[in-house]
């Protein structure tokens, strides 16, 4: 048996504040107490976002909270070619087609849609080819072409280890999502899998605003012929006090952020560990955590990140 692998994988879009690091910490945790490896991979594909020199400062902000790894940091940018291969054999097996429906497009088709997820627009169908109609695969990388996958018609089931059953119509909420986008970049969907597989992924465990994700991950896997998908965890997010996730709109809760302030790293551990059903609250190092944490204490519940506790990480 090879030995398991995990990553730790932040996206520079969104500097790490104190909710994606309590999921980094447990994934972490995790690996160390279960012997995976761990690969730290940088998911900086996003481009109109990205900003320079932002997932430079997140690898230096995870290494301050006394988190490791043992591969990497790979960043996504740095070579597409195994993205584009991907996607050049869905095309050849007809699993994708090319698309140019804009956005305003498709939000006008899809308002009558009755199941769209939360976040994204049910893609309606509009470029779905003809079952004997041919995939022109010299449009693969043209500008302004995007690429979606047929989805087949049906339920995606799987057992999540934190989560428990889940079960997600991936045709009736999001329809044929995207593998590739106008801009010739591979969509988020398409690049976490094809470095789930190269990297040899086979623990996942990351915010449970993914899940919803995870069946068209799963269904990448199987027309890829990539073998069976990793072990998904997937936990409860951080919430500001109005309930909504932690952004922006609740201050800064960036990490960095207090360390400019001269807080220390067992300080912002104590309060992430607290909220991993570690209390009562104490200052406390990675190492320290890590040997108390176990996946049993986490609460089920989001947790809530209060002005309480901002202040006690600024006293
Ligand atoms: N890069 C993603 C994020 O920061 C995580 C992707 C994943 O875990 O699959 O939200």
């Amino acid at each position: 048996m090879p030995t398991p692998r995990t990553r730790l994988a932040p996206s520079p879009t969104g500097a790490l504040h104190l909710g994606n690091v309590r999921t980094f910490l447990v994934n972490w945790a995790l690996a160390r107490q279960q012997g995976w490896e761990i690969v730290l991979r940088v998911e900086d594909l996003d481009g109109p976002r990205h900003k320079a020199g932002a997932a430079e400062a997140m690898v230096d902000t995870l290494a301050w909270l006394g988190l490791n790894w043992d591969e990497g940091p790979y960043y996504q940018r740095e070579d597409l070619t195994a993205y584009r291969e991907a996607t050049a054999r869905l095309a050849e097996l007809r699993h994708v087609y090319p698309c140019r429906c804009t956005r305003k497009e498709i939000q006008a088709a899809s308002l009558s849609a009755p199941h769209g997820d939360q976040h994204e627009l049910c893609y309606p169908g509009t470029c779905r080819p003809d079952a004997n109609a041919t995939i022109d695969v010299g449009l693969l990388g043209a500008e302004g072409v995007a690429w979606r996958v047929q989805v087949p018609s049906g339920q995606t089931s799987f057992v999540d280890e934190f989560a428990g059953p889940q079960e997600y119509d991936v045709a009736q909420t999001v329809g044929d999502f995207l593998v590739g986008t106008k801009l010739g970049l591979p969509s988020y969907q398409l690049a976490v899998v094809v470095d789930d597989a190269r990297q040899g992924i086979s623990e996942i465990v990351r915010g449970d605003d993914l899940l919803s994700s995870t069946p068209r991950q799963m269904l990448l896997y199987d027309l890829l012929c990539l073998g069976p998908p990793p072990t998904y965890t997937h936990l409860p997010l951080v919430l500001g006090e109005d309930g909504r996730r932690l952004a922006k709109r609740h201050g800064d809760t960036r990490v960095s952020y207090y360390r400019e302030q001269g807080v220390s790293a067992e300080r912002i551990l104590g309060l992430l560990a607290e909220w991993c059903g570690l209390a009562p609250r104490r200052q406390l190092t990675a190492g320290e955590f890590l040997r108390a944490f176990s996946l049993e204490r986490l609460p089920r519940q989001p947790a809530v990140f209060t002005k309480a506790d901002d202040a006690w990480l600024l006293q």
